[in-house]
């Protein structure tokens, strides 16, 4: 079964190889491209595998979980599990090179999320049957897992919002317009998305606060020096990413939020860019609020969550109204439900927490200590290998950095680059990446970046490089027989 744009026979929803439920003749979707080397060793570790007609429950733990795998991480081992890795772009095998824009799905949250519809689906918490209760606690569970994975405390200190970009906004129009007034200042790092700036801007508008920027240094780290002049007791908020999608910063956030917190102003974490990378601990950091997006997280896209202290959210109104975040409602009187469910209007994306739950899972089972290093000696490598290419310049060079190479290229602009690395099959982006001021720190509008998840290698590394050091060649060239 092939789809008419995919003819090499993608993965489609509707070809799910539920256990038990597999379509005679019908191989598991999207994993061997015809003409393509199916993919070496075992194949992953599907739902297929579990025994005909027994289901793994979606929101359950499935084989290649946590609790099955042996926690030891090889790049290999990742790929195997990700069907779209197999697919060729303009005739090559894709090198996904653009994880800071969108992580590549594993085939146990492609097949939990169609069991899930195939066997579970249900609205949750109202429903006096069995199905809505077993979809509520699946939902329930996902709460709890996301809770574990950060460090929280509490299942209830977890929201699920559409991403990091709707977990920023929840917190300025709620937490920033109950606390914020005249003067007071919100202090938003350089290397901030636009996600954790506009929210800012628009509620700062409102309320006639300031957003001040905490500038960066050369090496694209945040000046601290700036930073402790800068806060201050009209500092109600310090906004700061975890990482930085452009420069791959890491900042000290630990330490710049014990600083914050001597001036009693909160401390927001965008970790959009962190999660899938290295291990988080939000009651370590002591932040007040932690937001990310599952869709960077090897999870679905349109399911994130926003981490805030029990305090904190106990104390922020209702941002968004509607069923589900109510007590009771008269038209002269409306009573709210507790938190979390309080900022949950509206029936939520139960799928995508489901799908959430298996991506946490499929990660946590490679063990996130060997993924963080895994990847730092990757980026080592990309370093050592992008100084080698004529005229490249990557932009940030900070002492503690995530696997992200923004870069340019003399004589080329960032979309000719590429363009030129898209014909070989290598996925990488050009552009501004939302994040505009870190892009103008080096005097830039636009760059081009190399983003590396867990499931890259170095053979896909150096297979950039050299395209890279082609096009700086043949550019050579061309110029030598126009002189
Ligand atoms: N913050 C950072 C650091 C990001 O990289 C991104 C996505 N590029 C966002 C926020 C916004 O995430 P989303 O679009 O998933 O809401």
């Amino acid at each position: 079964m092939t789809t008419p744009d995919m003819p090499w026979g993608a993965y489609a929803p509707g070809m799910a190889q539920l256990p038990g439920t597999q379509v005679p003749g019908t191989a598991l979707p999207g994993t061997t491209p015809p003409g393509m080397a199916p993919p070496p060793g075992p194949p992953g570790l599907a739902a297929s595998q579990q025994p005909p007609g027994e289901p793994v429950p979606p929101g359950q733990p499935t084989a290649g979980s946590a609790a099955t795998r042996s926690g030891q991480f090889t790049p290999e081992a990742a790929r195997r599990d990700i069907p779209v890795l197999q697919r060729p772009v303009n005739g090559r095998p894709v090198v996904w090179l653009d994880n800071g824009a969108t992580t590549q799905k594993p085939r146990q949250v492609i097949e939990t999320l169609a069991s899930y519809y195939a066997t579970a689906n249900s609205n949750i918490h109202r429903g006096a049957h069995t199905m809505a209760r077993e979809a509520t606690e699946m939902y329930e569970g996902g709460r709890a897992a996301v809770a574990g994975f950060l460090g929280a405390p509490s299942p209830d200190t977890i929201v699920f919002t559409r991403g990091t970009t709707e977990a920023v906004n929840l917190v300025a129009q709620s937490w920033g317009r109950a606390n914020l007034g005249p003067g007071d200042e919100i202090l938003v790092s350089t290397l901030e998305h636009h996600s954790n700036i506009v929210p800012w801007q628009l509620i700062a508008k409102e309320r006639r606060a300031r957003v001040v920027p905490i500038p960066l240094l050369p090496d694209g780290s945040i000046d601290q020096d700036a930073y402790a002049d800068l806060l201050s007791f009209r500092t109600r908020l310090v906004a700061i990413s975890h990482a930085s999608n452009v420069l791959g910063t890491v900042p000290p956030v630990k330490e710049m939020t014990a600083l914050a917190h001597r001036y009693d102003a909160k401390v927001l974490v965008d970790g959009a860019q962190a999660v899938a990378h290295f291990p988080v601990d939000v009651q370590d950091l002591d932040s007040d609020f932690y937001v990310f997006s599952g869709h960077k997280l090897y999870a679905p896209t349109g399911i994130g969550a926003l981490y805030a202290k029990p305090e904190v959210l106990a104390g922020m109104p209702p941002w968004q109204g509607g069923g589900n975040m109510i007590d009771q409602v008269e038209f002269g009187r409306v009573t709210y439900a507790p938190v979390p469910h309080r900022f949950e209007a509206g029936t939520g994306h139960i799928s995508g927490v489901v799908g959430l739950r298996s991506a946490i899972d499929w990660l946590s089972s490679f063990g996130r200590e060997a993924v963080a290093a895994y990847e730092t000696a990757l980026l080592g490598h990309a370093q050592q290998a992008l100084a080698a290419v004529p005229g490249l310049t990557v932009l940030g060079d900070a002492p503690e950095k995530i696997a992200v190479l923004t870069f340019t290229l003399a004589g080329h602009d960032p979309m000719t680059v590429a363009r030129w690395l898209d014909r070989a099959g290598i996925a990488v982006r050009a552009g501004h990446h939302c994040a505009q001021p870190s892009l103008r720190h080096y005097g830039l509008e636009a760059a081009t970046r190399a983003s590396l998840a867990l499931y890259n290698t170095a053979e896909e590394v150096d297979q950039l490089a050299a395209s890279l050091t082609q096009l700086q060649s043949l550019t050579q060239l061309q110029l030598q027989g126009a002189g």
